[in-house]
């Protein structure tokens, strides 16, 4: 237990900011002309030990003042991070260009979370870019990640957005917010590639230390820690990735910028979840080759992950003392990929299909479903949710597997008695359709956060929704087909 700092909770440190001068750079906060507080994440905040008393006008102006960086915590050093990273296989130097770290809150319970303004204003990795966000792709991501976390899935999350009383130009003038993220760390595979590029050993261990103490700890004194950290980067990533699939995620943009080494998702741009399932489902507009479409998921994640132990080697070298040996040993951790994915993904799907037992055919009666749900441009959520009500077969293309399946269910110990309470456990009745958020968002815009609200409210209980809810559980009308998202955050 660590005790807060000071009577209103805040107790920042500042470890990534301690690294050496390479690996950040200071950037100032822009003064914003009128910040004003749009969402507050109540709960998040409670379990950072932030429990504001919310809704008083002087409370809220206050927090607006801190999501926007006008106010910063005690012990808050803003800095941007450096990193690199392949974008569309494309390595590239990048860097934090509109975003602020202000510190790690150190929780309660003990746990650290990065604390990072997106949005705050240029810094010296900005490039052209105004270092701006506008207030639709912030209210989105707090959708989003709010929803993943609510799902079980490893996330980022967000605890505020405050827009700042400034235009921007995103297809016309938009207006201008900030969103308050928090995350185990903000480190990625393209942070170890710039470390490794930075050509100094000493300074690459620093970073891999770094992020060892922060999510490996018990790595520490290990002498090959290099490589059993990749090991460890290489499972938490395969199962993160194992469970978008079970909920039809579409990350879209997995350049090696937006992996973290946490195995949390992270930066939620042209993202979305699956309706009617295509496994070749793409949503970004620029992704025009399908590089990271659903069902290329996971073969992205390894390429990533080998730039991962391409910018390690130099370590796993140093300890090995051979260089074909630790090419070896990288190739060995990373081949550990497809296994776990593997496991997890059944794992995932067995749940979906109310199964506990294992057996060897259960994949083939994964697979068939979801061929028939292509097939039959079957809702991905719906249909595995129907799957716990007493529902006939919803269709005579279907009727040879619900015989299998039902078949299966009869082996279990239970004989499928329990199998709707487990499937409701699985399987989400509410996801953030792309219909609805595009709602929810436009009428934010126009000034009208009531919708915004309603679909969060129903976002954090997926498993159990409620009448108020039905209309938010339906997939989009035909006209919605074809939706892509625009990386123009
Ligand atoms: P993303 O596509 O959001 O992962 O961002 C890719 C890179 O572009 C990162 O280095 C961002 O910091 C940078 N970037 C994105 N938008 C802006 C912006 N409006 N101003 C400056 N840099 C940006
Ligand atoms: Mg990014």
């Amino acid at each position: 237990m660590t005790a807060p700092a000071d009577p209103s909770g805040w107790n920042l440190r500042a470890t990534y900011a301690a690294l050496p001068d390479p690996f950040w750079e200071r950037a100032e906060p822009a003064r914003f002309p009128a910040p004003e507080l749009v969402a507050w994440n109540a709960p998040l905040a409670e379990s950072l030990g932030l429990a504001f008393p919310a809704g008083e006008p002087e409370r809220r102006a206050h927090l607006a003042r801190f999501a926007t960086g006008a106010w910063l915590p005690p012990g808050a050093v803003p800095i941007a991070q450096a990193y690199a990273g392949h974008q569309y296989g494309h390595g590239t130097m990048l860097g934090d260009g509109r975003a602020i770290l202000i510190g790690e809150q150190v929780s309660p319970a003990g746990e650290s979370f990065d604390l990072h303004l997106k949005g705050a204003g240029q810094t010296p990795f900005s490039r052209r870019g105004d270092g701006r966000a506008a207030l639709g792709p912030m209210l989105r991501e707090f959708l989003v990640s709010e929803a993943m976390h609510a799902l079980g899935i490893p996330s980022t999350r967000s605890l505020a957005v405050a827009t700042t009383g400034e235009m921007i130009p995103r297809d016309g003038l938009k207006r201008g917010a900030v969103l308050v993220r928090t995350a185990a760390s903000h480190i990625r595979v393209g942070t170890f590639e710039y470390a490794a590029a930075l050509g100094d050993r000493t300074l690459l261990e620093r970073l891999t230390d770094h992020a060892i103490a922060r999510h490996d700890p018990d790595l520490t004194a290990e002498a090959d820690r290099a490589a059993l950290f990749l090991g460890r980067v290489v499972l938490r990533q395969a199962r993160t990735i194992a469970r978008w699939q079970s909920v039809g995620f579409v990350h879209g943009v997995m350049n090696t910028d937006n992996m973290a080494v946490s195995g949390e998702t992270i930066d939620y741009g042209p993202c979305a979840f699956i309706d009617a399932f295509d496994p070749e489902s793409v949503f970004s507009s620029i992704d025009r080759h399908g590089r990271y479409r659903y069902s290329q998921q996971p073969a992205i994640a390894q390429w990533n992950l080998a730039r991962l132990a391409e910018s390690l080697l130099p370590l796993m070298i140093a300890h090995e003392g051979d260089e074909a040996l630790a090419v070896d040993r990288a190739n060995e951790l990373l081949g550990a990929f497809p296994a776990e994915h593997g496991r997890a993904w059944i794992q995932c799907f067995r749940a979906k299909l109310g199964l506990v037992a294992e057996e060897r055919d259960d994949a083939a009666l994964v697979r068939d479903l979801l061929a028939w749900m292509h097939a039959a441009k079957a809702d991905f959520t719906s249909t595995f949710r129907a799957l716990a009500e007493p529902s006939p077969v919803p269709d005579a293309s279907r009727a040879e597997w619900d015989a299998r399946w039902r078949a299966r269910l009869a082996r279990e110990s239970d004989a499928g008695c329990s199998a709707p309470a487990r499937m409701r456990a699985a399987n989400p009745a509410v996801i953030a359709r792309n219909h609805r958020v595009e709602a929810a968002l436009a009428a934010a815009e126009a000034g009208d956060l009531a919708p915004f609200e309603a679909l969060l409210a129903a976002l954090r209980r997926p498993f159990a929704p409620t009448a108020a809810d039905a209309a938010l559980r339906e997939p989009p009308p035909p006209e919605f087909c074809g939706y892509r998202t625009f990386c123009g955050t």
